[in-house]
């Protein structure tokens, strides 16, 4: 394996007729870190991916592993593995042919190809598969191949198009773990393009959030879930509720903002002054029914797994996203309240 302790990528850009389609992506991955690439269609990840893996050329910057230049180099020269949406198998070979494939283009010996193709398939738990032809197969056992045959050839790094988007919903829950233990017990180095930000949040080590080709934010899940840069990160974040307003006071600690008909503490994220406008971000586990909050009423009351998703309208009109405890019901007056610390206020640039 050619291993590598990082792989840097240094103001990575790819432009299509004259525009970003990845703008300056700088990143440090190290050996062994699972990165998910995370953004919304068309933000640049299936680009970042493919100049990774050296299928589309840079327009600007470089990509080095250690202090070897690799951008100059054409993909099969990068010791990289890919699986892709569409497994990509060839369908008139068995599940063992497809997964020896890489290993007997290699010309290695016959009996090494057998023991590491041996290895593989019981890694991703296909012994009794081994004979049958793609299409015998369910898209989970297919993705499952495909991972197999990227994996056998001992990757210094492996890249993840969406491997999961053509699975029904159980079997993604099934897969997410599937690729997390391998990724775990081969100490594999792993890229992952998502749009699902549960997905990417559930399995990343870090998570690099893209928008427009530009990166927004990169950390850990949990320092995105806690602290996103900036109200686009929060949207994409689960922060529901995002609401336009004005800053009335700036203390050290907190941010007093008001709307119509209703008044927030939150934190500062940037610096904010009085008179600023703004958008006050909340996630609906944050917002809960309590004394002396934000007066609406309730309108629709969801069970969603041990609580209650509640939708509710202030007397202004608008929706708010909260959850409650015990059941309202439809039409219920209420009061709501966040903690000042969960409450995070964003400078209001245009978006
Ligand atoms: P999706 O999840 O829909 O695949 P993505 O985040 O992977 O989206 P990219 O496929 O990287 O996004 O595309 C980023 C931008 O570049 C988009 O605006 C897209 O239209 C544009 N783009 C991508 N490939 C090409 C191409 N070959 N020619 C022209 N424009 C392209």
């Amino acid at each position: 394996m050619s291993s590598f302790d990082t792989l840097r990528l240094d103001g990575v850009t790819r432009r299509f007729g004259g525009k970003d389609a990845l703008s300056g992506l700088s990143l440090e991955i190290h050996k062994g870190e699972f990165i998910a690439l995370l953004g919304p269609s068309g933000c640049g990840k299936s680009t970042a991916l493919n100049c990774l893996a050296g299928l589309l050329p840079l327009s600007a910057g470089s990509i080095w592993q250690d202090d070897r230049r690799l951008d100059t180099l054409p993909p099969e020269r990068r010791g990289f593995g890919m699986v892709f949406q569409s497994y990509a198998l060839f369908p008139h070979l068995s599940v063992r042919k497809n997964i020896a494939f890489g290993l007997q283009m290699r010309h290695l010996p016959r009996a090494e190809v057998r023991r590491r193709t041996d290895e593989a398939i019981r890694l991703v738990r296909l012994d009794e598969h081994a004979t049958k032809l793609p299409g015998q197969l369910s898209g989970g056992q297919q993705q499952r191949v495909a991972i197999a045959r990227a994996v056998v050839l001992e990757p210094s790094l492996v890249l993840m198009d969406e491997p999961l988007s053509n699975l029904d919903a159980k079997l993604r829950l099934e897969m997410r773990t599937e690729i997390r233990r391998l990724h775990q017990s081969l100490g594999l180095t792993t890229v992952y393009v998502t749009h699902d930000q549960e997905e990417a949040l559930s399995m990343a080590d870090r998570l690099v959030v893209l928008r427009d080709g530009r990166v927004q934010q990169v950390g850990t899940p949990e320092e995105l879930h806690t602290r996103p840069a900036n109200r686009h990160v929060a949207d994409f974040m689960g922060y529901r509720n995002l609401l336009p307003m004005r800053v009335t006071s700036v203390t050290r600690e907190h941010v007093g903002v008001e709307g119509p008909g209703m008044t927030l503490t939150g934190t500062g994220v940037g610096d904010l002054f009085p008179g600023d406008e703004v958008v006050a971000a909340i996630r609906p586990e944050d917002l809960v029914v309590g004394e002396g909050g934000v007066p609406v009423t309730v309108e629709v009351v969801e069970y969603q797994g041990r609580e209650l998703a509640v939708e509710a309208r202030t007397d202004q009109g608008i929706m708010l996203h909260l959850r409650a405890a015990e059941r309202p019901a439809p039409g219920d007056k209420v009061s709501v309240v966040a903690d000042p610390a969960r409450v995070l206020v964003f400078p209001g640039e245009p978006s």
